[in-house]
């Protein structure tokens, strides 16, 4: 008799937590605790760029922005800030950078609609791959890896420092980029420190492969990219406004 071919399993899709095993995009997986952050909104936000910091976006234009093609961006600007137009496609820096230090600031719609995923979704991707998500996560449910602060299917922020809807909001986040050897595999995970409206919600988390959404199959693995990659905002057909984005290359 022969022995039948093992199934092939699904890459990773379970997480081992303290709070215990979790499915990737778990809806029963506990949400972190809420904190207010002592900062909201335009009056309460003053983060002028540093001296060495590139200046991305000022609020004047897109010039330093292009569309997936590299073509002019259909983004809105308006009052100082840019805005995500539905079917225009993410927005990406045309400089690229490898670690950074970056600032970003951003407002979910105030006028609430949908929910869960399809509520003020957007998403700031470092070198144009691994999604710090955008959401907005005052008082609506979703799985927490994919809540406003995770790192998209990968790590659930520490806690829920989001503002109210509308409000404008600030991430700072301490980016460490990958590494792959000649093979393409990863020889040192890419590391995230991140700031939610001054509140941390990553300490120092290494990110376990790609931040696609899981879909029918399996989460996405890490996958080879050059040491430098563009800034980019998702057009997640919600229309999220950014604002002050600025970013300081780290050397390695
Ligand atoms: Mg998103």
């Amino acid at each position: 008799m022969w022995a039948q071919a093992p199934k092939k399993e699904p890459p990773v899709q379970w997480v081992e937590t303290e709070t215990g095993r979790w499915m990737v995009h778990d809806e029963a997986r506990p949400a972190p605790p809420v904190v207010t952050p002592g900062a909201c909104g335009a009056q309460d936000i003053q983060a002028r760029p540093p001296a060495d910091a590139v200046v991305l976006f000022d609020g004047k234009d897109l010039s330093n922005w292009a569309d997936m093609k590299g073509q002019p961006s259909k983004w809105v600007v308006r009052d100082g800030y840019m805005e995500s137009v539905k079917g225009a496609g993410y927005v990406r820096t045309r400089q690229e950078f490898g670690s950074a230090q970056v600032h970003v600031e951003f407002a979910t719609p105030s006028v609430v609609s949908g929910a869960g995923q399809g509520r003020g979704n957007s998403g700031v991707f470092l070198q144009g791959s691994y999604e710090v998500q955008v959401l907005d996560s005052h008082e609506n449910k979703t799985y927490p890896d994919g809540q406003c602060g995770a790192l998209y299917g990968r790590a659930v922020p520490l806690v829920n420092a989001s503002c109210k809807p509308g409000q404008w909001q600030t991430y700072d986040i301490v980016y460490r980029r990958p590494v792959f050897d000649q093979s393409g595999k990863v020889t040192r995970k890419a590391v995230f420190t991140v700031f939610h409206n001054g509140v941390l919600i990553h300490d120092h988390v290494a990110l376990e492969g790609g931040t696609g959404w899981i879909g029918p199959h399996a989460v996405t693995e890490y996958a080879p990219h050059a040491d430098k990659g563009p800034l980019m905002f998702q057009d997640h057909n919600n229309p999220v406004r950014f604002r002050n984005v600025w970013i300081r290359e780290l050397k390695d």
